[in-house]
């Protein structure tokens, strides 16, 4: 089944926006054993759009696009698929009824003069936008359907969310088999460590490596009968003691999974990583149940006043040390009232590095009830990158001591 993405939108062509919609459409797409064939990123130009739609529409069976559904000049899907498809524009009764409806879900009363979202290409079906107020707006012709959709990700998520089971997209009798491993950088996972494994994976289908800061997401898309020996085969290889998920979700997102159900808390002591770590556990929800809190502790005097570091640890080890470090997990710890407390001290860089001490150093630190201390580790890269990997291996270290209770 052929399945292409079309995104509207300058912005996206100029940097301004990442795209986030073809991601979404993606992972709903893993799920039914489907992926997108083709993604085109298209400007907010009449005819382009036209074009690209209308030779999308003899190669494909499903096409969807995002975006220029909304009231502005720049919006100018509506028209482009009346081009494309040689479907007049008409004031629709179904649109009329939809519009009506999207306003008032806001309890808002939509009157013919504030828009044109009752007039769609004659034949097109309006859908109903849980989120938004403009419909969306689905074809289908020959063996092809169209799916227009608005650019705002909340928007998109929900329509697709409604109409995926719609589409009739015949199920497939494939899987991705997905492993997570830790700290083990790709070429050596495959290089030296297990240089036959990807030969031995790829007669079952399409092998993929993703290096992510701090591991490596091995993927295998096989027939839904080969799941058990294709997991088999690589628990079993070197690859083994290094995999600390079979499955998809974040780092994170697996942490915060494993907490819950031990029904134990996370609390974190941040300066170097400025609250990430944080940020990242914060951003499922339900995180309260797991994060007591955190404390960006950037500045020495918040280290000790607020963690309650002692003075005399800094001055003896300097703020990036692992003394230091384990001070501020049992701060953590104690003050914000959680079973596990993780803290981060070092040099995200490109400035502040020292003789002893080079960009790219990070103490990790950590503390539970029956254990407190801290690791260091040393990496190399931009400070964005250096602040994620930091992270990720606090979030490692969570899992170490999970292993432990
Ligand atoms: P609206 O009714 O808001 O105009 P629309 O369907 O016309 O919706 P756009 O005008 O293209 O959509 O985009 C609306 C907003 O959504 C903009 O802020 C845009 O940057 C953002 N957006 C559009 N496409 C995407 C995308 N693929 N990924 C992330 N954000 C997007
Ligand atoms: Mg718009």
């Amino acid at each position: 089944m052929q399945i292409d993405l079309i995104l509207i939108g300058d912005e996206l062509l100029k940097g301004k926006v990442t795209d986030l919609n073809g991601p979404y459409l993606s992972h709903c797409l893993k799920s039914m054993g489907h992926s997108i064939g083709r993604i085109v990123i298209i400007a907010d130009d009449l005819d382009s759009l036209a074009v690209e739609i209308a030779s999308s529409f003899h190669r494909s069976d499903l096409i969807i696009t995002s975006g220029g559904l909304g009231p502005t000049g720049d919006d100018r899907t509506k028209l482009a698929l009346s081009k494309a498809l040689n479907l007049p524009l008409i004031e629709d009764s179904n649109a009329i009824e939809v519009v009506k409806a999207n306003y008032a879900r806001k309890n808002r009363e939509w009157i013919p003069e504030l828009n044109q979202y009752h007039r769609i290409p004659k034949g097109m079906i309006p859908l109903n936008n849980p989120v938004g107020h403009a419909p969306a707006l689905k074809y289908h012709l020959k063996s092809t359907t169209i799916l227009a959709l608005p650019g705002v990700p909340q928007e998109f998520k929900s329509i697709i969310d409604q109409e995926i089971g719609s589409l009739a997209i015949p199920l497939q009798n494939k899987k991705t088999v997905t492993f997570c491993t830790r700290e083990v950088p790709e070429e050596v996972l495959f290089g030296t460590l297990c240089p036959e494994l990807w030969s031995t994976l790829e007669p079952f289908g399409a092998v993929s490596s993703l290096p992510t800061p701090g591991g490596v997401i091995l993927s295998v898309e096989c027939s839904t009968q080969d799941t058990n020996k294709v997991s088999n085969i690589i628990l079993n290889s070197k690859l083994g003691p290094y995999i600390w998920q079979v499955g998809d979700q974040s780092l994170p997102e697996y942490v915060f999974s494993l907490l819950s159900e031990l029904g134990l808390t996370v609390s974190f002591a941040e300066s170097c990583t400025g609250g990430l770590a944080a940020n990242l556990m914060t951003n499922i929800s339900g995180s309260s149940a797991v994060l007591t809190g955190g404390v960006v502790s950037y500045s020495n005097p918040v280290k000790i006043n607020s963690l309650g570091v002692s003075k005399s640890t800094i001055a003896t080890y300097s703020e990036v040390s692992v003394e230091v470090a384990k001070e501020m997990a049992i701060g953590a710890r104690t003050i914000l009232g959680s079973d596990i407390g993780i803290s981060f001290t070092g040099i995200a860089g490109p400035t502040g590095a020292t003789d002893t001490m080079p960009v790219g150093t990070v103490c990790i630190g950590y503390s539970t009830e029956k254990t407190s201390g801290a690791v260091v580790h040393h990496f190399k890269g931009t400070r964005d990158f250096l602040k994620t990997k930091f992270t990720m291996y606090g979030y490692y270290k969570i899992l170490d001591l999970i292993a432990l209770t």
